[in-house]
């Protein structure tokens, strides 16, 4: 190449491109860690458990702010409803010097059961479901699915539910019409040939003993009652869903990729819980928070815009008599949440110029939101250029993206609730294949460097 050439062109370079020999090993490591993350967590509850156990067997301690001074040496997390999780290592430097902060979502896409779900109905016992986050409900239809989630029975106390996902479990599924009799179906439009109501989830088909109506509906009430302790009532104080009931597998003969559920957005929140768990003795303060609620707009007490993670830098902040905003404006987050890849089955609704690919690094995304960049926090360039400098200095490769086609649709992520707090804010992470689906496609190599520049951001400042 000229020196012309060198100077002023990009280099399109992908992550294989500049991978030196060794690393492939540290990337396939990194990838079964991942994958078993991915199976354990198959919800936010889920996760915050996994977490919590990761975290504490790396010397992190659970906070609790009437005691506990957040001083240089120490680590710890704190956790909101099972829901939330937070995890820090204060710095050597003064917080008013600002925080290092990562944001993901351990929430997923996914069908939740409704308030009374159960009933009987043609021989079977069904579940009446209302989806939660962005899906194409069809992916949901004639495939195992798990049953994950929580019921508070009335005097408080908590039974965790989980059946589906060891093998030799039993599956529930949610019925497709046969292709013979499909007339109808495909005439319709897929917008219209598959409705939310009608998404409902098969769990029994054999009467129980007793005498009277509803015997089936009876018998699965009653293996949950076995199980759970748990009756009919008790739906009332329950958060139960079903997930794609399948493991993480390895993808493609070459075993580069990696197919799962939940890799929106756990493929960020793993890599910055890997990067936090290695950090000793920051210059800077480090966060790395995991939100829950970000499919439904990041509401809720447990989701990004809620006070939860004010409340915890706050206390943090005032041990040192300084004012929340004050070490605001001087943090900078990294928003870690996937994009989507540059897929060649649908070439046709992206910008190959502008996609992010697999294989080519984590994603950058100064803008997301829809059409105008509608709903985007758009970061500056100004902090496009200080992560420039965080990603090449660390030697991470990476890109940027947008997603898709001007107006061919869009998507956000916790970003913009964080630039409200006055924090400088980025979007990047780990490009996706079939993104919401039950088996979201991601490249072990953009796994990896993701967590490379979420360690990169957590360690800036030291030498
Ligand atoms: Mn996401
Ligand atoms: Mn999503």
């Amino acid at each position: 190449m000229s020196d012309k050439r060198g100077l002023l062109l990009r280099e399109k370079k992908s992550a294989y491109e500049v991978l030196s020999e060794h690393e492939w090993e540290n990337i396939l490591d990194y990838s079964k860690g991942y994958m078993a993350f991915l199976d354990a967590g198959k919800t936010e509850r889920e996760c915050v458990c996994e977490i919590e156990k990761l975290a504490q067997s790396h010397g992190f301690s659970c906070w609790d702010r009437t005691r506990d001074k957040a001083v240089p040496g120490g680590a710890f997390y704190t956790q909101k409803h099972g829901k939330a999780i937070m995890l820090a290592v204060p710095g050597c430097r003064p917080i008013s010097q600002g925080v290092r902060m990562v944001a993901s979502h351990i929430d997923s896409p996914r069908i939740d059961l409704k308030p009374y779900p159960l009933y009987e109905k043609d021989g079977f016992a069904i579940f009446k479901t209302h989806y939660y986050g962005g899906i194409k409900k069809y992916q949901w239809m004639a495939t195992p699915l798990s049953l994950h989630g929580a019921v508070y029975l009335k005097n408080g106390d908590l039974k965790e539910v989980s059946i589906g996902g060891n093998p030799g479990d039993p599956v529930l599924f949610i019925s497709d019409v046969l292709p013979h009799l499909a007339k109808n179906q495909s005439d319709k439009t897929v917008g219209k040939a598959f409705s939310g109501e009608n998404l409902n989830a098969t769990a029994g088909a054999r009467p129980d003993q007793d005498q009277g109506d509803d015997r089936i509906k009876l018998r699965v009430l009653d293996i949950l009652h076995e199980r759970y302790g748990m009756t009919e009532n008790d739906f009332q104080s329950a958060e139960l869903c079903l997930c794609p009931a399948n493991k993480a597998r390895d993808v493609g003969l070459d075993r580069s990729m990696i197919g799962a559920y939940g890799q929106d957005d756990r493929a960020c929140a793993y890599a910055a819980l890997k990067a936090i768990l290695e950090v000793k003795n920051p210059e800077y303060t480090t966060a790395c928070i995991m939100a829950d609620k970000e499919e439904i707009g990041s509401e809720g007490i447990t989701g990004m815009q809620s006070g939860f993670f004010d409340a915890v830098l706050r206390d943090m902040c005032s041990e040192q008599g300084v004012s929340l905003y004050e070490c605001y404006e001087n943090s900078f987050c990294l928003s870690g949440d996937v994009c989507n890849a540059f897929d060649p089955n649908f070439a046709d609704v992206s910008d190959p110029q502008n996609n992010a690919r697999a294989g080519f690094g984590p994603g950058v995304f100064k803008a997301t939101g829809h059409r105008g960049k509608s709903g985007a926090s758009d970061a500056s360039g100004q902090t496009m250029s200080r992560l420039r400098q965080l990603l090449d200095d660390a030697g991470v490769p990476w890109q940027m993206g947008e997603m898709g086609k001007v107006d061919q649709g869009g998507g956000g992520t916790v970003a913009k609730y964080i630039a409200n707090r006055g924090i400088e804010v980025v979007d990047i992470g780990v490009p996706v294949i079939s993104m919401h689906s039950t088996f979201e496609v991601t490249a072990k190599i953009d796994c990896y460097f993701t967590y490379k520049a979420f360690l990169a951001q957590f360690m800036s400042g030291n030498s």
